[in-house]
């Protein structure tokens, strides 16, 4: 069977885009995660459909992921296919003001690209390390941008297997939410539009803004970004901070010193650290505060 699903994925994608039980710490920004059963990254929408198909053909469980900067994967790995879209599948076209991208490409690259071409509009993604499909899904956002704000249409694979294309309204973008995430949809391309812009000021903002990271964010630890979403009324990182849990840790994992906001993992974490620490954290700041803390990460195979 596994032989089988091999074979049939090779034949989709080619031998150098399918890896047998590859380890996907090397995948996410957390660097945690065990091996993912069959690790594949196509180059075509005509890839993605036919792996998406065969998945569904012959039961197989399917996880896109785009830069692994948003999601803790469990010590046992994953069961299935991860189709993995960062590097394969990142294309891009630039017309005027309107950027065409797939879904892989990487928004701090994209954001690179439309100060080269005098763009504004994505400053506020110069520094979120993910692709263009795991921004969308997640509607990321920062200092008073998010994707919502540029972002006119996309193209996604919807459940049933239809190539569709959704209108700014269709999108539903919410607060790290949109109808992509709640309908189980694959982002396939993505078209922004910006506006002409003064590249010097494009230029400052993007600087002003990767200061503010180096000082308020624990960038030299690995970490999937903000742990948890922002509780209506609060801020996650200060509830935690009020608490008294900055540093506190459990093996590898530890809630920022810097900023409690983020779990880091200070070196070996495994998920299990992780799960430990952020259920520990959400059980206090609810005896403590009284408030639920939801996980913005998403979980893959725990
Ligand atoms: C240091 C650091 C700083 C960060 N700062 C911010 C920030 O300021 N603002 C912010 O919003 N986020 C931030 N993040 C989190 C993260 O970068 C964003 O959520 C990003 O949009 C995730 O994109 P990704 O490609 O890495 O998605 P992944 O982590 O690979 O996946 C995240 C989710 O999206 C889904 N997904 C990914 N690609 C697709 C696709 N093509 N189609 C359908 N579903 C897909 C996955 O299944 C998963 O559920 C930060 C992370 C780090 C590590």
């Amino acid at each position: 069977m596994s032989d089988e699903i091999v074979t049939r994925l090779i034949n989709i994608t080619g031998k150098d885009n399918v890896r047998i039980n590859e380890p996907m710490k090397n995948h996410t920004t957390f660097k945690i995660g065990g091996p993912a059963q069959y690790y594949v990254t196509p180059e075509s929408v005509t890839q993605i459909q036919e792996v998406v198909s065969l998945c569904r053909d012959m039961n197989i469980p399917l996880h896109v992921i785009g830069n692994g900067s948003n999601i803790l994967v469990g010590d046992d790995g994953v069961d299935g296919v991860v189709l993995a879209l960062f590097n394969t599948f990142s294309d891009y076209e630039i017309k005027d003001n309107v950027i065409t991208a797939q879904a892989g490409m990487s928004l701090i690259k994209l954001a690179v690209i439309a100060l080269r071409e005098g763009l504004t509009g994505l400053e506020f993604a110069s520094g979120i390390p993910g692709s263009v499909g795991g921004a969308v899904y997640m509607n990321a956002g920062a200092y008073d941008g998010q994707m919502k704000d540029v972002v006119t249409s996309v193209t996604v694979l919807d459940e049933a297997g239809n190539i569709r294309i959704l209108g700014r309204d269709e999108l539903d973008m919410g607060y790290r939410t949109s109808a992509v995430a709640k309908h189980n949809m694959i982002v396939l391309q993505v078209i922004i539009e910006l506006k002409a812009g003064n590249k010097e000021q494009i230029k400052d903002r993007m600087n002003q803004l990767s200061e503010l990271r180096k000082q308020k964010q624990p960038l030299e630890y690995p970490s999937a970004g903000s742990t948890f979403k922002r509780p209506e009324g609060y801020f996650a990182g200060k509830l935690i901070a009020d608490a008294g849990l900055k540093g506190y840790s459990i093996g590898g994992a530890a809630v920022s010193e810097k900023h409690a906001g983020f779990v880091v993992n200070m070196g070996g974490a495994t998920a299990k650290d992780v799960v430990e620490l952020t259920d520990y954290i959400k059980k206090r700041i609810m005896e403590q505060f009284g408030v639920t803390l939801e996980l913005e990460v998403k979980r893959i195979g725990l």
